[in-house]
């Protein structure tokens, strides 16, 4: 099966129109997509969804899902952020995702540049990377709890501007213990991990998320994995796939077809 669960579009910040997305996996053989709005952050508006835009998403969403029926099969999911409030449309699978670190009653963007990520880290940790990755992973290891997800998204996007280990080093006993922690939380509660190519496609690492130690911890552990490439334009649909599924055999990770799983739920 050649499927995409990790979509974004122009209801949130991605470039294509759900239709356009459609026309592009038909087109590159994908037997089932789902979209993966972002979820409404009220702090935020810059990137996710709008309460109408959502409104609009489902309904879009749903129309192709009967117009393609014959072609591929289309599912309406959600991005959905830990601080963002609970959806209410009855979304068919979950990727649940941090992208904000809360400090002080701030909400620190984990994603969003490296500018402000260093400025904010100084700002609020006094420059130290490793107090901000505790917090990170603190609420990563929630977001099943919080969001009730299918799929964990990008698990170590802290590590997003860290290529090199320009900001701090990836191999420091403390960083490790924090995801060790995450890990264990989220394996324990028998969700799916992405390996999300995302960041590969748009220029910002080498590999995808979770890096290679994260996925051989996640085998040692049986924990089971999928590939997204997290995509915000049509021409990258299932960018790397081929990448992505050398690396999950090498370090010995379970993949799930998640296709199969939602077909199995008669979803
Ligand atoms: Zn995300
Ligand atoms: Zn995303």
């Amino acid at each position: 099966m050649r499927s995409e669960f990790h979509i974004h579009t122009l209801y949130c910040d991605g470039k294509n129109t759900c239709e356009e997305i459609v026309l592009k996996a038909l087109e590159k053989g994908f037997d089932a997509i789902g979209f993966s709005g972002h979820s409404y952050t009220d702090f935020d508006k810059s990137y996710c969804m709008s309460r109408k835009n959502t409104a609009l998403y489902v309904n879009d969403v749903r129309e192709l899902k009967n117009k393609y029926k014959d072609k591929i099969r289309i599912y309406c999911g959600i991005e959905q952020d830990i601080f963002a409030p609970e959806q209410n449309f009855g979304p068919d699978y979950i990727i649940g995702s941090v992208h904000y670190v809360l400090k002080d009653g701030i909400y620190i963007p984990v994603d969003e540049s490296r500018e402000k990520l260093v400025a904010s880290v100084k700002e609020y940790y006094g420059g130290d990377f490793y107090a901000f990755a505790d917090d990170y992973f603190g609420e990563v290891g929630n977001v099943a709890k919080i969001t009730d997800c299918d799929i964990i998204g990008h698990f170590d996007l802290v590590s997003k501007f860290n290529e090199g280990y320009v900001l701090f080093d990836e191999n420091d006993s403390r960083y490790v213990s924090l995801w060790h922690d995450a890990l264990d939380e989220l394996i324990k509660a028998g969700r799916i991990f992405e390996v999300n190519t995302g960041a590969i496609s748009r220029g910002y690492r080498s590999t995808p998320y979770p890096r290679e130690e994260m996925l051989r911890y996640i085998a040692e552990k049986n924990g089971t994995v999928t590939i997204t490439s997290d995509c915000h334009n049509a021409e990258k649909l299932g960018f790397a796939y081929e990448e992505a599924f050398e690396l999950i055999k090498r370090t010995g990770t379970e993949y799930v077809d998640f296709a199969q799983i939602l077909a199995s739920k008669n979803i």
